[in-house]
């Protein structure tokens, strides 16, 4: 039977993988055996679950498989923790993850489309455009790798969607992995440790909202002004700031859960004081009587894009100045570029160098 016809397991709820097995005749028990192996032990092969049968196990193989990414290059860091890995999916695709030690614990930074559609000028994924969305399990299967080249009691704690691609364009699979990641069958984690970031697609926002998810909601802004913001990120065309802004605030009053934004600066772009104070102006609304918070992250300057980072100790004066909180990303992995993105773009442009050869 060709793989393709098999039904893949690691991205369905409990219910559903009840459902799938209910053709196999095993008791429902089963079900949450196996949801247990692979969502616990993460195992990724039928057979290393021990305490099911030798029959289920062949039918299981027969009829079912566990689609998780594999490791196609990983980069570790010399001057702190930070491990890169590049994962490639079964159907040969790459995406980007990043692990992130924490005094507080461990983050993984995933991917959550093979590609971006959004179109940012600084972006080291846009002129690759969207190849197609990840499914839940291959979100999940992100995290499952980095977790088995470590010991149990250093396992990711937190999670954050800013890898490659715009988890508000992949919806329906971005929320199938925030239940799967909280199910207490599972991982059993708590939606406050995960952030999902987006560029701005305001009907998704407002729907996120209806879900009513613990989750931190972070806004890539980047521009205080709709001209700015349109020529470094199209969508802001669609969805300009009055109504992103308005969005949030919406979001902020459903859900009770302040929302983070992010600033990358670029010198020149978006950095002076002027921008600074129109930053304020923007922010402060979404939250009366609060002080905005921003994080700050100086601009990776990608391929041949000229952006060169700003001053982010300069910006920081001038936001205090205007009441406006703002922490610097902590730049991690410096040496091993771990700004997404360029890992995926470097593997795809020596595989088209390959081609030509
Ligand atoms: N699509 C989501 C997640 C993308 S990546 C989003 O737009 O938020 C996470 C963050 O990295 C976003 O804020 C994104 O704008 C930012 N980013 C992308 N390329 C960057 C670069 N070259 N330098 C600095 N930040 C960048």
């Amino acid at each position: 039977m060709q793989q393709t016809e098999k039904i893949e397991l690691l991205g369905l709820l409990p219910h559903e993988l009840t459902d799938a097995l209910q053709p196999l005749g095993v008791p429902k028990f089963r079900a949450a055996q196996l949801f247990r192996w692979m969502h616990r032990q993460k195992v990724a092969d039928f057979d290393q679950m021990t305490d099911l049968s030798k029959q289920f196990r062949a039918d299981l193989q027969q009829q079912f498989y566990i689609n998780r990414p594999n490791i196609a290059q990983r980069l570790a860091s010399a001057i702190d923790d930070t491990v890169k890995y590049l994962c490639r999916l079964s159907d040969g695709n790459c995406v980007e993850a990043v692990r992130m030690v924490y005094r507080h614990g461990v983050t993984a930074c995933i991917s959550t489309q093979v590609g971006c559609r959004m179109g940012c000028k600084f972006c080291a994924s846009a002129p690759l455009g969207l190849v197609r969305n990840l499914t839940a399990a291959e979100m999940l299967g992100q995290i499952d790798l980095m977790d088995a080249e470590f010991p149990a009691d250093q396992a990711v704690t937190s999670i954050v969607l800013m890898g490659i691609g715009e988890p508000l364009d992949n919806y329906d699979q971005v929320l199938r992995f925030l239940r799967l990641l909280s199910c207490k069958e599972g991982r059993a984690m708590s939606l406050r440790h995960v952030t999902l970031s987006t560029c701005g697609l305001v009907p998704m926002i407002d729907r996120l909202a209806e879900e009513n998810l613990p989750l931190t909601l972070s806004v890539s802004l980047h521009a205080p002004d709709n001209a700015s913001r349109s020529a470094l990120m199209p969508v802001n065309r669609k969805y300009p700031l009055e109504e992103l802004l308005a969005a949030c605030g919406r979001y902020f009053r459903k859900t009770g859960r302040r929302l983070s934004f992010e600033y990358a600066l670029i010198r020149g772009e978006n950095d002076s004081r002027r921008d600074a104070q129109r930053l304020a102006d923007c922010l402060k609304p979404v939250f009366p009587g609060m002080r905005p918070h921003v994080n700050l992250i100086p601009v990776n300057p990608v391929g041949e894009n000229g952006f060169q980072a700003g001053s982010a100790k300069q910006f920081m004066q001038y936001l205090s100045e205007v009441g406006v909180n703002a922490t610097l990303r902590r730049t991690l992995g410096d040496d091993i570029k771990a700004a997404c993105g360029q890992l995926r773009r470097n593997a795809m442009e020596d595989d088209s160098h390959e081609s030509r050869e």
